[in-house]
């Protein structure tokens, strides 16, 4: 009998042959991965067997909670229907029909057609590929430059990560592509400075005008941002910012793309982010919460207008083997019939969000916190030392942090020294009340570290 393996046993295995994403891995070599081993409703169990609440939905996914058997029970039916096959060359299949009408009935009206991909990041390589297509059949062949943010995210592809505005990641590999730019991000506490806010999300949104002048209307395809920045940071623009960018927006003949991947499926308490901010982009790269995470899937909703042109151009030679996989599709239909029929989109906005933000913003008044915000189901703390000037801890502390949340049974994340939050919508009040105690108690933990 072989013994069953240990936590040890699984680090070393993973260190011999695990090479992981967004990772240190001198760092992890050293210290060896924490095995996540299974998982229910909002929490997850560690191969300690040490319960932890998944304050991040897994990477913003999962959105209608672990362990639901209606998302198991879709896949083993499709599996033995039909387990694969392809959208390509004049073929479809049940499974992909519907769900894309199933999107277009939550969808914002007038966009009614989707295509496929297999995760965010090929959204966005479509979303880059497609707006490219749409003005060269518009014979505007020279609109190919596409306006992005500082500190957006968008994917890790190359494609993705160029759209995208880390530094980090452009720093490795040449990026970003040629053809792309970048502008400020509205990001107030963090650059705001001495700045009003409504005036810095004002100045914020200009800085479009003024890149779409510089770079000329002409060569301009595209802009594309997340309505709030999720990986950047939690930033939530000033109010000011979004119909700023909208005035700008329309001036323009250039497309806007909202990237949707974490902001879509509820995550505002509206089933897109546009429909909270009332925007209304030509195309939305979706993912994440398509699927709640239970199978890997993305693609692109377009408006109309964006359909017609593609339906003009003849052939568009894009495609994955994996576009609209029919398992993903299936396990994506169940996951939007359970978000529809639970009626959780409705309890985040009418409940639970402002619940949480309410409980929130009492973490404002701990000694590191300089700004508690949030919104919908989402929520950032900014670590500071001193709170009136905003001034950060040298080194920066949110490493530290978020190792005290490990330890304490609490996964949340920290992106420079801004600790981050996106549960699953699922989550209910006693579980906010237990997130909101953890997230004191790792804030308290890092402070006595602080004080030595
Ligand atoms: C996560 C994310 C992506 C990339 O999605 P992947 O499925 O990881 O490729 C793209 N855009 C946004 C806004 C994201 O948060």
């Amino acid at each position: 009998m072989t013994q069953p393996r240990t936590t040890a046993d699984w680090q070393a295995l993973g260190r011999q042959h695990l090479l992981a994403p967004f990772s240190d891995y001198k760092q992890l070599g050293a210290k060896g991965a924490r095995i996540i081993q299974r998982a229910d409703g909002v929490y997850l169990w560690d191969s300690e067997g040490r319960k932890i609440l998944d304050a991040m939905a897994g990477l913003w996914c999962v959105n209608v909670g672990y362990g639901r058997r209606e998302l198991a029970d879709a896949t083993h039916r499709q599996m033995l229907e039909l387990p694969y096959y392809n959208l390509f060359f004049q073929t479809a299949h049940p499974p992909a029909i519907e769900l894309a009408a199933a999107i277009a009935e939550i969808a914002p009206a007038g966009m009614r057609h989707v295509f496929f991909a297999g995760s965010g990041s090929e959204a966005n390589d479509t979303v880059l590929r497609l707006v490219r297509h749409y003005w060269a059949i518009k014979d505007q062949p020279q609109k190919k430059v596409i306006i992005g943010r500082i500190n957006g995210y968008h994917g890790s592809t190359v494609a993705g990560a160029s759209l995208g505005g880390m530094k980090a990641m452009h720093g490795q590999g040449d990026l970003p592509i040629p053809g792309i730019e970048h502008i400020a991000q509205p990001y107030w506490y963090g650059e705001g400075g001495a700045m009003d806010p409504q005036a810095f999300g004002e100045w914020a949104a200009e800085e479009l005008e003024k890149k779409i002048l510089e770079v000329g209307e002409e060569r301009v395809a595209a802009f594309i941002a997340e309505p709030i920045q999720g990986a950047g940071g939690v930033i939530i623009p000033p109010q000011s910012y979004w119909p700023r960018v909208r005035k700008i927006l329309a001036r323009y003949d250039i497309l806007f793309v909202a990237d949707e991947v974490i902001c879509g499926f509820g995550r505002t308490g509206e089933w897109f982010g546009s429909q909270y901010y009332g925007l209304e982009p030509d195309l939305m790269p979706i993912a994440k919460g398509l699927t709640s995470g239970y199978l890997p899937m993305g693609g692109v909703i377009v408006r109309d207008h964006v359909a017609q042109t593609l339906a003009e151009g003849g052939e568009f030679y894009h495609g994955y083997t994996y576009s609209g996989h029919p398992v993903a599709a299936a396990v994506a239909l169940e996951n939007i019939r359970i978000l529809r029929e639970e009626k959780i989109v409705e309890r985040v906005k009418a409940e639970t969000a402002p619940y949480l933000q309410k409980r929130w913003q009492e973490l404002a008044d701990h000694p590191l916190v300089g700004e508690a915000r949030g919104l919908g189901m989402l929520g950032a703390l900014e670590l500071v030392q001193d709170k009136k000037s905003r001034t950060r801890f040298p080194g920066g502390i949110g490493m530290r942090c978020r190792e005290h949340c490990f330890a304490n049974g609490l996964i949340m994340r920290a992106v420079g020294d801004t600790m981050i939050v996106s549960p699953p919508l699922v989550i209910d009040r006693e579980e906010i009340d237990a997130l909101i105690g953890l997230v004191r108690t790792c804030l308290d933990a890092t402070a006595r570290e602080l004080a030595g």
